[in-house]
């Protein structure tokens, strides 16, 4: 046994721990989680713990349905919303086969691939995430519209309170758990609040998001509220991203940092770029992977609908923030597609997957967006080369169908699991009739 499980094993006496939760994270992003007695850490940390995977969306057909959760004790923490004494711990899970081989269907193992091959080249993936949301008055109920609990926007001091003291809540558990907040303020909608992570590896990232939407929706139940990370909930009304930073380190020099170049921004970053701009219709159907998200990506409310980067162009898909003098390290790009709803492991890893196919292949970056991309017309934005982003799911779906680049990130199981539900989705939702056309149809015709 290693010092991190021993470290675990002594915590768990020290804090008077009764229950430690295994968490792990199903093919579309939601947590899972297994209860389990401290007594059974000890196998648990060497052999696993036994489930059903036939039972978990997109890890196994049921004729091979024996998986093993075996918990990474470098992410134990105490559930601060669980009380104290007796207490609750998590710890973050790797996917085993019963002969020990990594699960194909584990999110965390498709990132953990991805972060290796981009080691092999020298370059460990840094991200940040800024993460929108809507807190509601009440828990949802189908068909009727949810209430957002102020009316209040972009950095607005609520007077109410509801948001300051919702954020000052979350944000204490958060760090209480070892995720660290650099900003937080109320976004632009009502009700609507942004919350944004420090930057650390991708993998980090990907379980502190995991950590974060159960903190929100734990907090927000606690306060007598609802928080949705719902794409975009209301038509008239701003959607919520999860915009992220990007930078790649090689070792300690930030990869993406030029001095003297255009935006100090690196023959590096600018393959990046391009890499993500040439597979961003490819990878979208995992960065923004619901009917719903493409109900955001339709211009306007800063979120982007063309394929474009800029410098500090908040229309681009890709922004390149403003250089701070003497602040290399913190050189970085803006990805503005992605949405909270991802699942946060395959979303890091397809972007990481595109970026680094850029910088490998030499990608040349197309010129820079200057201007309100929405402004222009079909024939101005086609005669500079701008492509749309897929206009919804079933486009989306389309171009993944045929991406090398998707099918090798997330490997042949996930893949294709992922596609088939991704396109029952469509079906289901293609058949729908709704109010809007009642509404139009019926009063005329
Ligand atoms: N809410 C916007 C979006 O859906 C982003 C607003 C901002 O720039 O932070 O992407
Ligand atoms: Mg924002
Ligand atoms: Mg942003």
């Amino acid at each position: 046994m290693g010092k991190q499980e021993d470290f675990v094993l002594r915590v768990l006496e020290e804090r008077d721990v009764r229950f430690v939760r295994l968490w792990f994270t199903d093919v579309l992003g939601f947590l899972k989680s297994v209860a389990i007695a401290p007594a059974e850490l000890d196998s648990a940390f060497d052999e696993g713990i036994g489930f059903d995977g036939s039972a978990i969306e997109g890890f196994a057909r049921v004729q091979e349905s024996d998986m093993l959760a075996v918990p990474d004790p470098s992410t134990f923490q105490i559930l601060p919303w669980r009380g104290d004494s007796p207490s609750t711990a998590r710890m973050f899970c790797d996917i085993k086969m019963p002969d020990g081989s990594p699960s194909l269907a584990d999110p965390r193992h498709v990132l953990k691939r991805q972060l290796a091959k981009a080691a092999e080249k020298g370059y460990a993936f840094y991200t940040h995430p800024e993460i929108e949301f809507y807190l509601f008055k009440d828990s949802p109920e189908a068909g009727t519209m949810p209430v957002p609990v102020d009316r209040s926007g972009y950095f607005d001091h609520t007077p109410q309170n509801t948001g300051t003291d919702f954020r000052r809540q979350t944000i204490t558990m958060l760090e209480s758990m070892g995720i660290s907040v650099e900003f937080s303020h109320h976004e632009a909608g009502p009700g609507q609040q942004e919350i944004d992570l420090r930057y650390a590896d991708a993998l980090t990232t990907a379980d502190n998001i995991m950590t974060f939407r159960t903190v929100v929706r734990e907090v927000a139940l606690g306060q007598g509220m609802w928080a949705s990370f719902m794409p975009k909930p209301f038509t008239d009304q701003p959607g919520s991203g999860m915009h992220t930073h990007l930078s790649l380190f090689d070792g300690d020099r930030n990869a993406f940092y030029e001095e003297g170049a255009e935006h100090q921004l690196s023959e590096t970053g600018r393959r990046f770029i391009a890499g993500l701009m040439h597979h961003a219709a490819e990878i979208s159907a995992v960065t923004n992977q619901w009917v719903n998200s493409y109900k955001r990506l339709i211009g306007g409310g800063e979120a982007p609908q063309y394929v474009s980067w800029g410098h500090n162009n908040r229309s681009a898909m890709i922004r390149v923030p403003m250089y701070k003098p003497g602040k290399d390290q913190s050189a970085r790009i803006e990805i503005r597609t992605i949405d909270p709803s991802c699942n946060p492991y395959l979303a890091y890893a397809v972007i990481l997957a595109a970026g680094m196919k850029g910088v490998e292949e030499g990608y040349e970056l197309p010129a820079e967006s200057e201007t309100d991309l929405a402004r222009l017309s079909d024939k101005e934005r086609r005669a500079l080369g701008i492509k749309a982003l897929p206009r919804n799911l079933f486009e989306a779906i389309q171009v993944a169908e045929s991406s090398e680049l998707v099918a090798e990130t997330l490997g042949e199981h996930t893949f294709d699991f992922f596609l088939r539900n991704k396109r029952a989705e469509w079906d289901e939702y293609r058949t729908q009739v709704s109010a809007f056309e009642r509404d139009r149809m019926l009063p005329v015709i």
